[in-house]
């Protein structure tokens, strides 16, 4: 089957409806102005031959068909009016009147004046319109044309049928027939005007209508370019657009596949940085806090260490000057220790330390604080706490650990250690106060290591 290109469809349907709907108006118009033109010329003949057919008396015509001549009185004087009713009327060709005889119709009087048709003379043309106009009004139903030119007739009988007379006119049609002629010289022409207008109109639409679809097409295809194979020679304009937008569909949920997968794939990436870096935060803090506690403890007792030891003393001062409670503080240092690293080495050494500081801590209350002051010498901060109590504590606390057994090796040792015991006054500083606890420990070594010596009362 031939197939048209949508530019072509719309451009034939259009033309074809606007030629057909302006040709259908301009029929329907030339039409009506035809039917209206033919039926007032009918009208004004029967009007005309219904008034003439009144002045004639179907007796006197019978005298006329009997005499069979002109030189009746009757025959002159109907001519005559019939002849001057012709020549008043520029529009009326001839008036004649004729009689009915069974089949024969014949002439009885004729208005032509160049070549009347004589009294009696047999009429051989057989006219419908002629045949009825013996009994009733009637007239032609179209414009007759012949040399002498265009006309109509309307014929009327005469003594309302009674008679077998009847009269006939002959009415000039030309001026008629010229109108019917112009008018169907304007209808060509507004035909051909409407054709011109169809071609232009249905040229223009076509036109604009395709070169949406055009722009269309090569915006898909400038998106999602096709194969040329793939478009061309297939389907009309409509089949290449659908043929562009479905690639263009495809390409595009193609696309947004691929755009999934490398979101998807890039989420897993910003997942596992993410894992990573909250992995690599949660060892920095765990490494902080690491690093905090190395730095306020000793790495081999596991004991608060000497600057911590100090930021608490200075605490516990404070907290003196603030609310006057008392604090003590008890230096101890393990008797003869050097030895115990000449006999069993620098690593037993290290072990009776650990476990040394281990007893210590537990032999103070919860809310003191023992410290590594150095190599074998701790340092007790007693809270809340007096000289006295501080001694009594300082000596349960030697006596704990002069009755422990340390390992020292394979073989139990018993350790015995010296204590030096200071209380903090206002009106001396922190080192006065450490040092008068290290003047009484020197004086517990002095005096024969492990025992308690209270710091001497007169520094106070
Ligand atoms: P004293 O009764 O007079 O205090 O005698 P001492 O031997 O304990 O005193 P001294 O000051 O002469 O010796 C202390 C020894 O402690 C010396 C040192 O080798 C040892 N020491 C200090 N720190 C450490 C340590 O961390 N590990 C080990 N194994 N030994 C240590
Ligand atoms: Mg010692
Ligand atoms: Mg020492």
């Amino acid at each position: 089957m031939m197939k048209f290109s949508i530019r072509t469809k719309l451009f034939l349907s259009h033309f074809l409806a606007i030629v057909f709907v302006s040709g259908s108006i301009g029929s329907f118009f030339f039409v009506s102005a035809m039917a209206q033109l033919t039926n007032s010329l009918q009208s004004r003949l029967k009007h005309s031959a219904a008034l003439l057919a009144q002045s004639f008396d179907g007796s006197k015509l019978d005298n006329i068909l009997a005499s069979s001549g002109r030189n009746s009185a009757d025959y002159q004087f109907y001519l005559n009016e019939i002849r001057d009713l012709a020549e008043a009327n520029s529009d009326i060709a001839f008036i004649y009147v004729m009689q009915q005889d069974g089949s024969t119709v014949r002439f009885v009087l004729d208005s032509d004046i160049e070549a009347p048709a004589t009294v009696g003379e047999i009429y051989n043309e057989n006219i419908s319109a002629l045949q009825s106009g013996f009994s009733k009004l009637s007239v032609d139903k179209e414009i007759t044309h012949d040399r002498w030119g265009s006309f109509m007739s309307g014929y009327a009988p005469i003594a309302g049928g009674t008679s077998p007379y009847l009269v006939g006119i002959d009415m000039r049609a030309d001026t008629f027939a010229n109108k019917l002629v112009d008018l169907r010289n304007k209808g060509i022409a507004s035909l051909v005007l409407s054709i011109i207008f169809a071609y232009a109109f249905a040229h223009v639409l076509s036109r604009n209508m395709l070169s949406r679809i055009d722009n269309l097409h090569r915006r898909c295809a400038s998106l999602a370019p096709l194969k040329e194979n793939a478009v061309k020679n297939t389907g009309d304009e409509l089949d290449h657009l659908s043929t562009a937008f479905n690639y263009l569909l495809d390409h595009m949920s193609q696309t947004q596949n691929e755009l999934e997968q490398q979101v998807q794939h890039r989420t897993a990436e910003l997942r596992d940085s993410h894992n990573k870096l909250e992995q690599e935060v949660s060892e920095r803090r765990r490494m902080e806090v690491v690093l905090k506690e190395c730095a306020r403890t000793d790495y081999l007792t596991k004991l608060v260490n000497r600057r911590e030891m100090t930021n608490r003393l200075q605490h516990a001062i404070n907290i003196y000057k603030e609310y006057y409670i008392p604090f003590c503080v008890i230096l101890v240092d393990v008797d003869r220790f050097k030895s115990i690293n000449d006999e069993f080495g620098h690593d037993i050494g290290d072990q009776v330390l650990k476990d040394f500081s281990f007893s210590l801590k537990s032999l103070v209350r919860e809310e003191d604080t023992v410290a590594r002051w150095g190599g074998e010498e701790f340092l007790i901060l007693m809270s809340d706490c007096e000289r006295e109590a501080a001694v009594r504590q300082a000596e349960k606390i030697r006596l704990a650990l002069n009755t422990r057994k340390f390992n020292c090796g394979d073989k139990p040792l018993i350790i015995s250690a010296s204590f030096g015991v200071a209380e903090y006054f206002p009106q001396h500083s922190l080192e006065f106060t450490l040092k008068q606890a290290d003047l009484a420990l020197l004086r517990a070594k002095q005096q024969g290591r492990n025992r308690v010596l209270m710091a001497e009362l007169g520094y106070a």
